[in-house]
């Protein structure tokens, strides 16, 4: 056997892709990278009661939007498939077999069952309110990555096929990992009290057990409980549909358990790759902070390159409307408001008086304009000046407000409000002078006349 590492994500496909899924594939994908061993990855699709196939395409979807590839697996292939649990029963039989033969199962009551070994002894379980079986077996010690030395010794025997026949969890997820050569198994610390009956199983069969990482549970902001399905930002899903930048949102899942020895937060895929190391796994639970995330998909928002910020703003406009029929000047319109959205989903709604003439005009900030005087006549004077100039861009713009306001008397921040709720009906958005230069001198002046005859 090779030592390359061979680590898996197992998802069961039953729901929507969540968070926390995400990250324990993060997890997987993040060691696999950083040590230059494989990823599989391998679905867990035995209940077939609760699979759909929705919930294994918004899997495959949502980790390739994460850019979680994998080396092994649907659609990849591999020497170790099939890697659907449902195409495997003949290796689980086999396996089955292999148990029976060594002594270790019986049948009751038409299940098959795992026989621990140790002391037997009856006693009262309040739980079930009667007397049951238990075992004095030997302890199954664990070596966590993460949580250290867990020692645990199961009480009673378990099954491992129902009396329906099929195999449960705990057999096929051993016997895969280790028919898969799957050297480390991190995944979340809601298994760690299953990690002794495959310890138990893995040695049954001859084998030692793999290394194992839990990573700690995700909770809600409130830190009042596991995050579920229903919270704010659970699922992937909802951050492919808002158009979400994938690497801020891997960047914030790979921050939920791990930090880096520096205070690094903004992490491109390779530099968290390089810095990834199980040391740096805490044993508490993370908070999960839908704000944090979203301040964090800002960041990247305004430190992407603006020609790739355009490209992907481009997507959420109309191909009929008007925004998209002069592209250069749809292109310099997106590039004024990029320092402005916090996701992208924003940007339509920032820039909408800037295409077309027809659009609303807030009248809360007009009856403001209105009370520091006339601001048709403060229109007027700035029509009259621009209308005049040569130049049309933000440094001239911005130095003929100044000298007019110097002839008044007045500042030329006098002028500004009134300029901008002229030319956008507004009272906020980007920078003036810049947006003033992307309007262009036509659409300004008219705009300043028609507010100056409304
Ligand atoms: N199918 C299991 C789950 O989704 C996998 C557990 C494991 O990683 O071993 O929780």
């Amino acid at each position: 056997m090779s030592s390359q590492i061979r680590v898996r994500f197992a998802p069961s496909p039953t729901g929507l892709f969540h968070v926390g899924s995400a990250r324990t594939a993060l997890f997987n994908w993040l060691y696999a990278r950083n040590t230059g061993g494989v990823f599989v990855l391998r679905i867990e699709d035995t209940d077939h009661e609760r699979n759909t196939p929705e919930a294994l395409e918004a899997l495959i979807k949502g980790m390739r939007w994460l850019g979680l590839d994998w080396d092994e697996g649907p659609e990849a292939g591999g020497d170790y498939g099939p890697y659907f649990q449902s195409e495997r029963t003949s290796i689980y039989d086999e396996y089955i077999e292999k148990l029976k033969a060594s002594g270790r199962t019986y049948e009751k009551d038409g299940a098959l069952y795992f026989k621990l070994e140790g002391e037997r002894y009856t006693e009262f379980d309040s739980h079930l309110g009667r007397e049951v079986e238990k075992v004095k077996s030997a302890p199954q010690v664990i070596d966590d990555m993460i949580r250290g030395r867990v020692e645990r010794a199961e009480e009673r025997d378990f099954v491992i096929v129902r009396s329906s026949g099929e195999p449960v969890f705990h057999l096929v997820n051993v016997v895969d990992d280790l028919t898969m050569g799957i050297t480390h198994v991190i995944r979340g610390e809601d298994h760690l009290s299953n990690t002794s009956k495959h310890c138990e199983l893995f040695r049954a069969l001859g084998e030692e057990p793999p290394k194992f990482a839990h990573i700690p549970l995700i909770l809600k902001y409130s830190g009042k409980g596991k995050m579920s399905k229903r919270d704010e930002g659970a699922l992937v899903e909802q951050y492919i549909e808002q158009h979400y930048v994938p690497d801020a949102v891997r960047n914030y899942l790979g921050l939920l358990g791990w930090s880096p020895k520096n205070d690094q937060e903004i992490f491109t895929g390779d530099e968290m790759i390089r810095e990834f190391s199980f040391a740096g796994v805490s044993q508490s639970n993370a908070k999960f902070d839908h704000d944090k995330l979203t301040h964090m998909n800002a960041e990247y928002l305004r430190a992407m390159p603006a020609e790739q910020f355009v490209e992907m703003a481009k997507p959420l406009f109309s191909k009929d409307g008007d925004a998209l029929k002069d592209l250069s000047y749809f292109s310099d319109v997106i590039r004024l408001v990029q320092p402005k959205a916090n996701r992208l989903t924003e940007v339509e709604g920032l820039v909408g008086y800037f295409f077309g003439n027809e659009y609303p005009t807030d009248a809360k900030v007009a009856d403001r304009l209105a009370k520091k005087g006339d601001p048709k006549e403060k229109a007027s004077a700035v029509l009259d000046v621009f209308e005049e100039s040569e130049d049309w861009n933000a440094e001239e713009l911005d130095s003929t407000c100044e000298a007019l306001a110097t002839k008044s008397g007045g500042k030329k921040f006098d002028y500004f409000p009134v300029l901008r709720f002229a030319v956008s009906g507004v009272g906020g958005g980007p920078d003036l002078m810049p947006m003033l230069e992307v309007m262009g001198k036509k659409r300004v002046t008219n705009r300043l006349k028609a507010f100056i005859e409304s």
